[in-house]
This record gives structure tokens, C-alpha cells and sequence, in this order.
């Protein structure tokens, strides 16, 4: 079963809190760099608890082997991988005869294969990029499956010798069956005893289950695609041809199999006993756009621990924190913006009061105009909150500049009314009287409060555009 993100349903969980039992995607884990060891290691955060969350095995978060059969086959496609494919069935088919030819193109390709399945297995699901050092590194390794395939047939030699051919039949069916759970034992124990050890082997295949089998299947199939291919082929194909198809083939179907028992091994790494990297999966596996959604930097880990505290309900806790982390971002309006919509669902009557009229002026400051404006209607039914006059009078304005002729005159009203004697109330009077006149229809008012305006002001900056708009309303 699935384990989903606690907050994003639709998304598979790769932690979870054994303290509050959240499970979190990748977007909602908090992730910090801490000393570990007397080295800097990234830790992964519950961001409720504060506490180090629970990696869940990968399986969980990638797509299980069985719904990306179409993957494995493009798998050989990339760039890398074609071009060796290519390159090694060229050769077989120049020199179909020459031992030397044969033995490097074998190695290359087990080798490349080899890298294929060590690299899937590790989470990294883009084609191995050939390098001298991807050849020269780690040869024997790969030679172990060899050393492996000798001792079976040591063993199956001992067997004939005791039990006839009939014993020796059901040993080798059993090690073909197993074949695949002993590669994967081998790549993730580097041992061959451990590969060899049915103890080990055997359990692995019961935890797998019946998907085993359909590995298995899948395998088979890839076994035997390439003959099957040359079978279809027509006879009259020239023989170099039929060589660069038989080989060409024979590689392409090696890689997607080594790709497909890699992913195996990294989808049951948890039941295999293979430790996948997370950080290493993480990095390989998402695109760079998948990778920038993550919260790095300071605020949006923050932001994202707040959103999660808010999501599961644990209020108080956020309000706490944005307390605690909010000195000196004063200016922050997003982390302002949470603290108000706090402040009203946990019911803090004396904080909202206060942080309201701070809030809208932190809104009109930096454009946040439709959310000035809701702020502001909320903030004006209030009875208890007074809102700055500069706050009212730039309401006013964007009202007026959006054509809400009725709320803008609400509001420089209000600003007249409760600022007598304000050095701006000619701000707010002028844009009235316009109002009246233009689309209240209130023409004797609006001449009225012209007239005391010029009167009252005669030196005030606006008070010639005043006297020019009167002119206009004759
Ligand atoms: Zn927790
Ligand atoms: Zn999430």
C-alpha cells in the first residue's frame, strides 16, 4: 500500500513522523543541513515535531516496475547506450571471425550492462555516459557474475555426479528461476557467497511475491527476442547483416534486462537489504523543474513549515513560530499575511486589532492592491480597529481607479469625517466633489464642497486644479 503526502493526497509520501504520523512528499519535508559526524550532512525535518523524519523505502514514491515496461525498452535509446550498441554490433558484423574482436566487445558490454544495473539501482534512471573510467573501474566486480556462473556449474557438476541427470535437470531449472534474485543479492552484497546462499537468495524472492515471477516472465521474454528475431528474419539477408542484427539485438535486449533488474533491486531495495541514497535518488531522479519546487533557502522552508502546521491544523503552533521567526522581517508580507489570517481563526481579538492597520500598510506599500482592498473591507467593519488616514485615503484611491465609485466615496468620507483638520483632506475632497458631479449625479454638492475647498485652501497645491474643474461643471 501507498503511502500518500498527509497534505498533497495525490502525491506519494517519501517520510513520515513517528511522533504525529504525518507523511510528507518531498515538497513538504523540511530539510536542513546539520553537522554529522564533524561533517555537514542534509537531515530531513518533521516540520510539525521539529524532530528528524523517517525515510520511507523508495518503493514507495517511484513507479512500480510493472507499469514502465515501455520505459525499459526505450531505455537502450539514449544517446550513450545506442551509440555503443551500434558500435559493437558494427564491429561483430567487420570481424565476425576474429577472437580478439569478440573478447573486448564482450567485456565492453557486460561491463556497460554491469553499470547499467548498479547506476538503475541507485535511482539513477538516465543511460550511463561512457568514460574510460566507466571501463577501467571496478572490472572484477562485474567478473563475479562469472565467478558466479562457475560455481554453479561446479556445483551442478557434483550434483550430476550424485543425483543423475534428472537432479541436475531440477538444479539448474531452480537456478535459472533464481538467477535474477542472485544477480541483484550479488550487485547489492558484492559477495558471491552471498549470491550463492539460498538462505539469502530464497527469502528475497518470497518478499517480492508473485511480482517476481512477472519479472521473471519479462526476462524471459528479453532472453529470447533476439533469436526470435533473426527467426523472422528473411534467409536472404547477407551474412554481415545478419551478424550486426543478431548482435545488435543481443546488446539492446542485455541493457533493458540489467536496466529492469536494477530497478527491481532499487523499487525492493528495503527488502533486498540495498541501501539507495536518497539524496543521490532525489538528485538523479527529478527534473530540474521537480527539483525547484523543493523549499531551500530560509523563507521557503518557513513558509513551507507553516503551511503544514496550518494545513494540520496545529494553529497556535504556527502563530508561535511566526512570533518567534518574524523579528527582523518586519517587512515580510507573505509571513504577515499568515500571522493575520492566525490571529482571526485562533480568535487572538487584541493581536488582530493591532496587526490589522500594519498589515494593509504593508499591502498598500508594496502594490498588494486587490488584497489591500479586501483587507481594508474587512478591516473597515470592524468598529474597534482605526485604520491610519494615509491607509483610507489610498483605499480610496484604487477604489476610485477601479470605477468603485460607491466604495471610494465611502471611503473619503470616512477619511473627512474622522481626520477634521487633516493636512490631506483637499486629497480626499477633490476626488469627491468628482464623484458627485460625475457619476452621482449630485452636481449642487458637488459645487458646494468646491467652493468651501477654494475657500478653505486657497494656497493648497491642488486647489488651481479645483477651480478649473468648477469651471468645467457650469
Ligand atoms: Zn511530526
Ligand atoms: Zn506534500
Amino acid at each position: 500500500m501507498t503511502i500518500h503526502c498527509s497534505l498533497h493526497p495525490s502525491k506519494p509520501a517519501h517520510f513520515q513522523c513517528h511522533k504525529c504520523d504525518t507523511a510528507f512528499c518531498g515538497g513538504c519535508i523540511v530539510q536542513r543541513t546539520v553537522p554529522q559526524y564533524g561533517m555537514m550532512q542534509k537531515s530531513y525535518f518533521c516540520p510539525s515535531c521539529n524532530i528528524p523524519a523517517e525515510q520511507l523505502e523508495i518503493g514507495n514514491f517511484i513507479e512500480p516496475f510493472w507499469t514502465r515496461m515501455p520505459k525499459f525498452f526505450i531505455y537502450p535509446l539514449q544517446l550513450h547506450a545506442i551509440l555503443l550498441v551500434m558500435a559493437l554490433a558494427l564491429l561483430s558484423a567487420l570481424f565476425p571471425t576474429t577472437l580478439l574482436v569478440y573478447l573486448f566487445c564482450f567485456v565492453v558490454s557486460t561491463k556497460y550492462a554491469y553499470t547499467v544495473l548498479t547506476t538503475t539501482a541507485k535511482g539513477n534512471l538516465k543511460a550511463p555516459q561512457m568514460s574510460i573510467e566507466l571501463f577501467n573501474s571496478n572490472v572484477l566486480q562485474v567478473f563475479k557474475q562469472y565467478i558466479l556462473f562457475a560455481a554453479l556449474g561446479g556445483i551442478a557438476t557434483l550434483i550430476a555426479k550424485y543425483t543423475g541427470i534428472v537432479g541436475m535437470g531440477a538444479f539448474g531449472l531452480i537456478c535459472f528461476i533464481l538467477m535474477p534474485a542472485m544477480f541483484m543479492v550479488l550487485v547489492s552484497s558484492n559477495s558471491v557467497l552471498a549470491a550463492l546462499n539460498p538462505m539469502i537468495v530464497v527469502p528475497i524472492v518470497t518478499r517480492i511475491g508473485w511480482r517476481y515471477a512477472l519479472m521473471f516472465l519479462f526476462l524471459l521474454l528479453l532472453l529470447m527476442a533476439p533469436a526470435a528475431i533473426l527467426y523472422l528474419a528473411p534467409e536472404s539477408l547477407p551474412a554481415g547483416v545478419g551478424v550486426f542484427l543478431a548482435t545488435f539485438f543481443q546488446h539492446y535486449y542485455t541493457f533493458i534486462a540489467y536496466n529492469l533488474m536494477g530497478y527491481v533491486l532499487l523499487q525492493y531495495h528495503e527488502e533486498i537489504g540495498f541501501d539507495v541514497d536518497y539524496d543521490y535518488f532525489i538528485k538523479s531522479s527529478q527534473t530540474k523543474k521537480e527539483q525547484e519546487q523543493v523549499p531551500t533557502t530560509p523563507e521557503e522552508i518557513l513558509t513551507n513549515q507553516i503551511n503544514i502546521m496550518v494545513k494540520s491544523g496545529q494553529h497556535e503552533e504556527a502563530l508561535a513560530l511566526i512570533r518567534e521567526e518574524s523579528r527582523g522581517k518586519e517587512n515580510d508580507v507573505e509571513l504577515s499575511d499568515k500571522y493575520f489570517n492566525l490571529l482571526k481563526i485562533c480568535q487572538k481579538r487584541d493581536s488582530y486589532i493591532k496587526h490589522g492597520p500594519y498589515h494593509l500598510g504593508l499591502l498598500i506599500n508594496q502594490h498588494k492592491k486587490a488584497k489591500a482592498i479586501k483587507v481594508y473591507q474587512e478591516l473597515a467593519d470592524d468598529k474597534e480597529i482605526e485604520i491610519p488616514a494615509s491607509s483610507v485615503l489610498t483605499i480610496g484611491r484604487l477604489f476610485f481607479e477601479r470605477g468603485e465609485h460607491q466604495n471610494a466615496s465611502n471611503c473619503y468620507i470616512s477619511f473627512i469625517k474622522s481626520n477634521p483638520g487633516h493636512e490631506k483632506l483637499p486629497d480626499a475632497y477633490f476626488p469627491l466633489i468628482k464623484l458627485l458631479n460625475e457619476h452621482t449625479g449630485n452636481k449642487p454638492k458637488a459645487k458646494q464642497l468646491a467652493k468651501g475647498l477654494i475657500k478653505t485652501y486657497p494656497e493648497h497645491s491642488l486647489t488651481p486644479a479645483v477651480a478649473n474643474y468648477v469651471q468645467t461643471m457650469m
